[in-house]
């Protein structure tokens, strides 16, 4: 009796369904809509709410996915971009060897009870015990499990013909990680099709497979293609239709019952100018070189006669690969950095944080705390803002536990600079480049029961998903959440619209929890010696 008023509840209870597309952006998808080329997403945007989702800053797939999926922003997170800095050392080391993924509203809505399914979520390293099912996402452990349960990945495997996280190959080192490009255009259209199916193989067993009340997926793809091809428009239609015709699918498969909610983790746009970061503070006296390795000079001179990509082409094969691969991931070793004359750096990979050399906090420090920091992060304010550089201080745009751990200033990619290079050798602050970057505008768009038709939404940000998500669910929101729920996606005379939103509060023993973790990952972060980096890798 008990257990079919169970059954007859969850009936009646919401369900959700996340469809992530990474990188997604309205610029592209609302013309072709329009133009009828992608039916599903016009049938959703004319039959639900839609608009602009704000990411982060900057808008890097991580941290962006880890704010959408816990509502916080990356202050109270620690998590500011992809590499952790290690606070009694120059060295970087990718943050997501070292933590489990942050509480999020998966974990809040199985703690409640529900079922929940997580299917490549991109901040999700490795898969972990959850009330229904998780795959991880990209950038997984190579040594943690890829599924839960377990024996889920052979069933995937089984009937996908071997699963595939990703359309890139990732090969994750102590001290950074390196993408592995797939060579030539065929090739790498013919691997991002082939895990596209498998994932939607994936999800579409998993809908059937479990009685969930959560289900999230997210697919990469856009993100992949419009990094390399952004100025192959015709392929990148071509895979919004594929996309187009998965969800149709996805849909088809759940019913009327649920609510579908697509989102993305940024926008995307091109990226023809490139602001080289490490050139700029060389130029103004901030970064100081003892002399450069022989790498970085042959890039150097190649790059101020404006010969690099002609001059690769020259190079023996094995010395192009080393130059080459170094090109866009320089070492802050490699460049032998004179510390005692640096106040200004930045970490290898171009993620815009850039760092003061402070004194008591770096080994090597030179700039005073106080007024002689705070002059310094004003004059590079300045003077980036005259070249079109848009900058923040951490503190404008992060607030939480681990904002010490945050870069001192941020710079973010936007319409005017489209991507940013810590490498040296192009010898000018800024250079044109090909394929596309991300940008600060995601999509949100919400469809089913209970949800406007035909709205357009303004001013949603990444940190409402979560919140917005738990009051669709019946689940109490964390009172520290930083997000809101968007109340305006609901009908008016809707239950969604008139409940009430439930808080509840996030015990002083979860806090205490919270603040060990952070211990422990900054202790993580100051081990460097090479036993202690085997170990996490
Ligand atoms: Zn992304």
């Amino acid at each position: 009796m008990r257990e079919k008023q169970t059954m007859r509840d969850k009936k009646h209870k919401a369900k959700v369904l996340i469809i992530g597309l990474d990188g997604a952006t309205w610029d592209l998808i609302k013309p072709w809509a329009e133009e009828g080329k992608l039916p599903t997403f016009k049938k959703l945007m004319e039959g639900g709410v839609y608009g602009n989702l704000k990411s982060t800053i900057p808008p890097w797939t991580i941290p962006a996915w880890n704010c959408m999926l816990t509502g916080k922003n990356p202050g109270k997170l620690g998590v500011f971009t992809f590499m952790c800095r290690s606070p009694d050392s120059y060295v970087f080391r990718p943050y997501f060897l070292l933590n489990k993924p942050p509480k999020s509203v998966l974990d809040i809505i199985s703690e409640n009870g529900k079922t929940v399914c997580a299917v490549n979520i991109p901040m999700i390293h490795y898969a972990y015990k959850i009330n229904g099912c998780m795959v991880a996402g990209w950038l997984y452990h190579p040594s943690r499990p890829i599924t839960y349960p377990e024996e889920l990945k052979s069933e995937l495997d089984s009937i996908t013909g071997g699963y595939e996280i990703d359309v890139i190959e990732v090969e994750v080192l102590p001290h950074e990680f390196k993408e592995i490009e797939i060579e030539g255009k065929e090739a790498f259209l013919k691997y991002l099709y082939r895990v596209t199916e498998k994932r939607a193989k994936a999800t579409e067993y998993l809908l059937d497979k479990y009685d969930w009340d959560f289900f999230m997926v997210v697919f990469v793809g856009p993100d992949r293609i419009q990094h390399r091809l952004w100025e192959d428009k015709d392929e990148i239609e071509k895979y919004y239709q594929y996309i187009d015709k998965i969800i149709a699918k996805l849909l088809d498969k759940i019913g009327n019952n649920v609510i579908t909610i697509l989102v993305s983790d940024h926008g995307f746009g091109a990226q023809s100018k490139v602001f080289n970061i490490s050139e700029w503070l060389i130029e103004k006296g901030l970064l100081k070189l003892r002399s450069l390795d022989k790498q970085a000079k042959v890039r150097r001179i190649l790059g101020k006669l404006g010969l690099w990509h002609f001059g690769k082409r020259l190079l023996p094969g094995k010395l192009r690969d080393h130059i080459g691969a170094g090109m866009h991931n320089i070492k802050l070793e490699e460049a032998n950095i004179d510390w005692s004359k640096t106040r200004v750096y930045v970490s290898r990979g171009g993620w815009g944080d850039i760092y003061i050399n402070l004194i008591g906090r770096e080994p090597e420090g030179i700039v005073e705390p106080g007024e002689e920091y705070e002059k310094l992060r004003d004059w590079i304010i300045k003077e980036l803002r005259k070249l079109g550089v848009n900058v923040f201080k951490k503190e404008e745009i992060y607030f939480g536990n681990y904002i010490d751990r945050a870069p001192d200033l941020i710079v973010q990619v936007d319409d005017t600079i489209h991507g940013i290079n810590p490498s040296i050798g192009y010898g000018s602050i800024f250079s044109k480049s090909n394929g596309g970057n991300h940008r600060i505008n995601g999509i949100f768009l919400a469809y089913g029961p209970g949800i406007k038709r035909g709205f357009e939404i303004e001013n949603a940000e990444i940190l409402d998903i979560t919140p917005t998500i738990l009051h669709i669910m019946e689940v109490p929101i964390p009172d520290d959440t930083d997000g809101r729920v968007l109340k305006e996606i609901f009908e008016e005379e809707s239950e969604l619209a008139k409940k009430e939103i439930l808080y509840q509060k996030t015990y002083e023993r979860e806090r205490i929890k919270e603040k060990i973790k952070g211990l422990k990952f900054k202790r993580n972060c100051y081990i460097t010696n090479s036993t202690r980096n085997k170990k996490l890798v």
